[in-house]
């Protein structure tokens, strides 16, 4: 049986002292529930607050995305072997938000999974139908394509680091991040088996450890509904997971 993992994806928010409160109050709050695995993914500049403060907690934390190159001239650019020094465990990979808005591509998205697995982070990797996409009946066109980058960036050596390091898939549709109207339990049902299965192609073992997560517009009031679905490992959280009670309530449902 997989262990449910919930994971907040503060994206573009946070502030040194409301971050304070929020991680000193989740700290406490999820202390008790050992049966669930947490993390929060912050942007890069809290890391470091981060480690401080959730350090000998059972909340692990991330970094919201990883630069494709390992060091040199790239002004800006956060390496995955600096985000590992500030005692990371896990980083978003691929997020719509990045591909839609960075553009992102295929091989970029690809060339960052294998930077994130070489320093010991353990890839969250993202994918997910727009509703465009949905609407021309090619969603599930789209996953296969984003899951089988995936799946043929990894070599041999990859693909034991991605199961040693326990890999994520997160499925969160387009349409349904930030427009508060989730997919329906049996819509991301399928798509996970899907998953699943395309990465059974590969790995059998690794297709049962995987965790895949659903994401999008997922609050208290469907956490039940979404997360008793037998292949919904969990839940990437955006806006419930900026407020303490919000996110503590997701993780009593899970
Ligand atoms: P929301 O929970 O705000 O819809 O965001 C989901 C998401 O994109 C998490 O990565």
């Amino acid at each position: 049986k997989r262990r449910k993992l919930i994971v907040g994806n503060w994206k573009l928010h946070g502030s040194i002292a409301g971050n304070q409160q929020l991680l000193q109050q989740l700290r406490l709050n999820l202390q008790a529930l050992d049966a669930v695995d947490f993390a929060l993914c912050l942007p890069y500049v809290y890391l470091f607050q981060g480690q401080q403060l959730l350090a000998g907690s059972n909340i692990l934390w991330g970094s919201q995305n990883v630069s494709q190159y390992d060091e040199g001239a790239y002004t800006s650019c956060i390496s995955a072997a600096m985000i590992a020094e500030f005692g990371c465990s896990y980083v978003i990979v691929g997020h719509s938000e990045r591909r839609l808005l960075r553009l992102d591509s295929y091989d970029i998205i690809a060339t960052k999974l294998l930077r994130a697995l070489a320093s010991g982070l353990t890839p969250i990797y993202c994918v997910g139908e727009t509703q465009q996409e949905r609407d021309a009946g090619m969603a599930e066109e789209v996953i296969q394509q984003q899951l089988l980058n995936m799946l043929n960036a990894l070599d041999d050596d990859a693909l034991e680091r991605a199961k040693s390091l326990n890999i994520v898939v997160a499925y969160e549709p387009v349409w349904a991040i930030g427009s508060g109207q989730h997919a329906s339990p049996q819509q991301a049902q399928l798509m996970h088996v899907l998953i699943r299965q395309l990465i059974a192609t590969r790995d059998h073992a690794l297709a049962q450890q995987v965790r895949i997560l659903y994401g999008g517009s997922l609050t208290a009031d469907n956490a039940h509904d979404m997360l008793s679905m037998h292949d919904i490992d969990g839940g990437l959280l955006g806006r419930s997971s900026l407020d303490a009670q919000a996110f503590t309530k997701v993780a009593l449902i899970a």
